[in-house]
């Protein structure tokens, strides 16, 4: 699928031709042969103007042509989001649906196919080798093995577990790429359509940390397509440390052992002690930062001293700092409550405390001034959606904190009640999601332009 490198038009007039002013490699490729030096990817040239170079991308022949392309493939989209929903993609268990995705790559249309040592599935489409991007979806949902993920419809609505988060991301992800298929669409850079595991819960990132790992390919820019609609852009993740704590005793008698050293009270003494120091913190911290006890468990019957008591904490911040300082916070107020409920008991073994990571997503941002959010606002509102940036915990989460420009933007389409049996999705400007998308992608790979 290769083609000849591409050679500027004869002289271009001033103002610069609107062809060398829309696509990047072009801009790129005039740049280099007149100055004689290559500006880096991420530098914001001078004179760039986001919004004039995407607009000229978008009425770029090849472009309507794949817009055209998603519009008509649209039954396919849909009978597709149909088939991939009710394939259960249970956290640890995406490899019956990963088998099926890789399928639809390699039928869609990609050089390469693989699945990696993690479960992420990939399908790489070569572009002129200038770089490499990533474009995902994740392959997980929320939900338990054995729940039922049967489609049902009321009206223009579909209602399935899954159906919005992520499976429509994945299937945006194949429509985007079938387009630039069918319009034969040629990218500077090489672009990985991916499928990851793991980005819900207790999944952890883990797909997408394995995409960044160390020794990884050297990747350019990542796109994740998860939620719907085809307004906003995140540019920013939304960090969080979660655990597991323990407090254990030898356990006894109510009665009969009492003065033993007790882990439900110990757990209420660390709780108290969490709280109001990290109430304290959260309240003068420059950033949003929060937390909480979600869950808590323990004890044998109320005559008996517990012999365990353990709780989950989830922490949030939007700087990095913050997070780490929240945390030493909670290990501090851990360590009190165990030290306090130690030190009144009045016999027996002391207690111990047991404190297991079990969640950590990095937090970060890429500023809006950065050239790929300005081509992601300014598709988004060629569009016609709201052109805000958002923070969330997503896939990019990983990326961004690597510093590497990353977004996540919506699959398109209308719906609501995700992380719920409830999940429904309405196809509406369905299609208009997908363009933005491909039109976010192909900015930022640089089209090759046809000559
Ligand atoms: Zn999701």
């Amino acid at each position: 699928m290769s083609r000849p490198a591409f050679h500027p038009a004869p002289s271009p007039p001033t103002p610069p031709s609107p062809l060398a002013a829309s696509f990047p490699g072009a801009v790129f490729v005039a740049v280099a042969l007149l100055a004689g030096v290559p500006s880096p990817a991420s530098a914001q040239a001078p004179g760039f103007d986001a919004a004039a170079e995407v607009r000229a991308l978008m009425e770029h022949p090849s472009v309507q042509a794949a817009f055209r392309h998603i519009e008509e493939n649209d039954p396919w989209t849909i009978a597709t989001l149909r088939e991939l929903t009710q394939i259960p993609a249970p956290p640890f268990m995406e490899e019956v649906r990963g088998q099926r995705f890789l399928e639809l790559l390699q039928e869609s249309g990609v050089d390469s196919v693989w699945a990696d040592a993690e479960g992420n599935v990939i399908g790489l489409r070569r572009g002129n080798g200038t770089g490499t991007m990533i474009f995902s979806g994740h392959l997980d949902t929320v939900f338990p093995e054995g729940t039922d993920v049967t489609i049902r419809e009321n009206g223009d609505t579909l209602f399935a577990p899954g159906i919005a988060d992520d499976t429509r991301g994945l299937v945006a992800v194949l429509a985007v790429l079938r387009a630039m298929n069918a319009a034969d669409i040629q990218t500077e850079q090489d672009i990985w359509f991916v499928g990851t595991v793991g980005e819900e819960g207790t999944g952890d990132l883990r797909g997408v940390k394995h995409l960044f790992r160390e020794g990884s390919p050297d990747f350019s820019a990542f796109i994740s397509i998860d939620g719907l609609g085809h307004s906003g852009v995140t540019n920013a993740g939304l960090g969080s440390h979660r655990y597991r704590v323990a407090f254990k005793g030898p356990g006894g008698h109510s009665w009969g052992a009492f003065g033993l050293g007790n882990p439900i009270h110990a757990l209420g003494r660390a709780v108290a002690a969490f709280d109001a120091e990290a109430k304290r913190y959260t309240d003068n911290a420059a950033q949003r930062t929060s937390y909480n006890v979600g869950t808590v468990g323990g004890g044998t019957s109320v005559n008996s001293i517990p012999f365990e008591a353990w709780m989950e904490i989830d922490m949030r911040s939007e700087s990095p700092e913050a997070l780490l300082e929240i945390d030493a916070v909670f290990q501090a107020a851990m360590r009190r409550g165990l030290e306090e409920a130690n030190a009144v008991r009045a016999r027996g073994e002391e207690l111990t405390l047991e404190i297991t990571m079990i969640g950590n997503r990095p937090s970060g941002e890429i500023p809006e001034d950065h050239p790929f959010i300005q081509r992601a606002l300014a598709a988004t509102e060629l569009m016609g959606g709201i052109t805000s940036l958002r923070r969330s915990s997503t896939d990019s989460n990983t990326p961004i904190s690597l510093g590497i420009p990353s977004v996540t933007i919506g699959g398109g389409g209308a719906g609501g009640n995700s992380h719920s049996l409830a999940e429904f999705f309405m196809n509406h400007n369905g299609p208009v999601g997908i363009q933005r998308a491909l039109l976010i992608l192909v900015s930022q790979a640089g089209m090759v332009p046809v000559m």
